[in-house]
């Protein structure tokens, strides 16, 4: 395989995978899925990951801030979508006006978004409560006056509660549980107070697969629609997922070296032999992560490489021994493991961080683009 000529890297995206990954949620769980497409779709193009997922049947977007929802709106998404976390102080003006959903984690945001309602448009909300995580959203003290007053707002057409949700930290099924008992009390809390919000949502990629009773409505899936795993010990096949991104350049330097030979900054790595180094131009200004210099898993050609010596800035170089690799071959960081890729969570586990953090970080120098089939 090769790169499209003059491509030195890029990240392939295969919305189809996203698609098929929230039918699989969708079978799974049996309630609606909310696709997070936060922080540019976990790196894969917020516009591109959320018309997969609207593809594969998800009801509503989720991002964190409302300037990723207004871009998604001047991508051409138009479905429903809703924002979680706000500026201090921000107007809601031109959320509401462009239908974006606010998550409200206290009373100066429901009144903020009371106030950008227009004549015909109330602000349409999802009331977020704290269950535990110490984040935001609205304590259980303060649940009952808040919910009043977004109830009185509802009555005078300022709001529309659409739903009421809240974050699990899965820090094991026990303390996710508790986390449920006490959304249940946010629950019939909402219910005393007049409040009829449709959709409930509470788990994100883990708990939708591993914990039925927090479901709810719908489950807020991020990390899953893009294929890949949020448990060390469960691949994505396993799950019935496919990872969306391939991350991969063209070798952009081929060199035969004797024994003994020093490769990159601080020679951290010496040729123990004669051999091939070949120069692969990604490096940590484009989120490869340098912690896994030596060690991150490169697949040339067939055959499994780890990264020898340091990961510079922009590139880094591998040992191929005697396998024959020329300049413009291609070079996998990781990907699908059905076609050979090594995995997004391999790089992390090179790294010492989670797969989340690999994908996010892929940084604006390399090109994204949708997989062709
Ligand atoms: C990021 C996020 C999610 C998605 O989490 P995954 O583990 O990636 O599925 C869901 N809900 C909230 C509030 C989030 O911030």
């Amino acid at each position: 395989m090769t790169l499209p000529a003059g491509t030195m890297r890029e990240a392939v995206i295969d919305t189809e995978a996203i698609a098929d990954n929230v039918r699989a949620f969708r079978r799974r769980t049996g309630v609606d899925v909310i696709a997070v497409v936060k922080a540019d779709g976990y790196g894969h193009g917020a516009v591109r990951a959320a018309q997969g997922a609207l593809d594969g049947g998800a009801t509503r977007l989720g991002v964190v801030d409302v300037d990723e929802a207004l871009a998604l709106r001047r991508g051409g998404i138009d479905a429903p979508l809703m924002a979680w976390l706000h500026a201090p102080g921000l107007s809601f003006g031109r959320a509401v006006e462009a239908h974006i959903e606010l998550g409200i984690s206290d009373l100066d945001q429901l009144n903020r978004a009371a106030a950008a309602a227009t004549g015909d448009r109330p602000a349409r909300l999802h009331l977020k409560v704290e269950t535990g995580l110490a984040r935001n959203g609205i304590p259980p003290e303060a649940q009952r006056s808040v919910f009043a007053e977004a109830a009185r707002l509802e009555r005078i057409g300022r709001v529309h509660v659409v739903g009421i949700f809240s974050h699990l930290s899965n820090t094991s099924p026990d303390d996710d549980r508790d986390a449920i008992a006490r959304f249940d009390e946010s629950l019939a809390v909402a219910a005393a107070s007049g409040l009829t919000p449709r959709v409930r949502h509470l788990a994100a990629t883990q708990a939708a697969i591993d914990l039925p009773e927090s479901r709810y409505d719908a489950v807020r899936i991020g990390l899953g629609i893009y294929g890949l795993s949020p448990f060390s010990y469960r691949s994505p096949a396993e799950l019935g997922l496919r990872p969306a991104m391939t991350l991969r350049a063209a070798i952009a330097a081929v060199r035969r070296v004797p024994a003994g030979h020093g490769v990159s900054y601080g020679y951290t790595y010496r040729t123990d032999r004669e051999t091939t180094l070949a120069l692969v131009p990604l490096g940590y200004a484009d989120g490869v992560p340098r912690q896994a210099s030596g060690v991150g898993p490169v697949v040339i050609g067939d055959r499994r490489f780890p990264v020898a010596g340091r990961i510079a800035m922009d590139q880094f170089v591998v040992d191929v021994g005697d396998h024959p690799v020329a300049v413009g071959d291609e070079a996998v960081l990781f990907g699908d493991p059905t076609y050979g890729a090594p995995l997004a969570d391999d790089w992390a586990q090179a790294a010492g961080t989670i797969n989340y953090e690999v994908v996010t970080r892929i940084g604006p120098r390399v090109p994204r683009r949708t997989a062709t089939r």
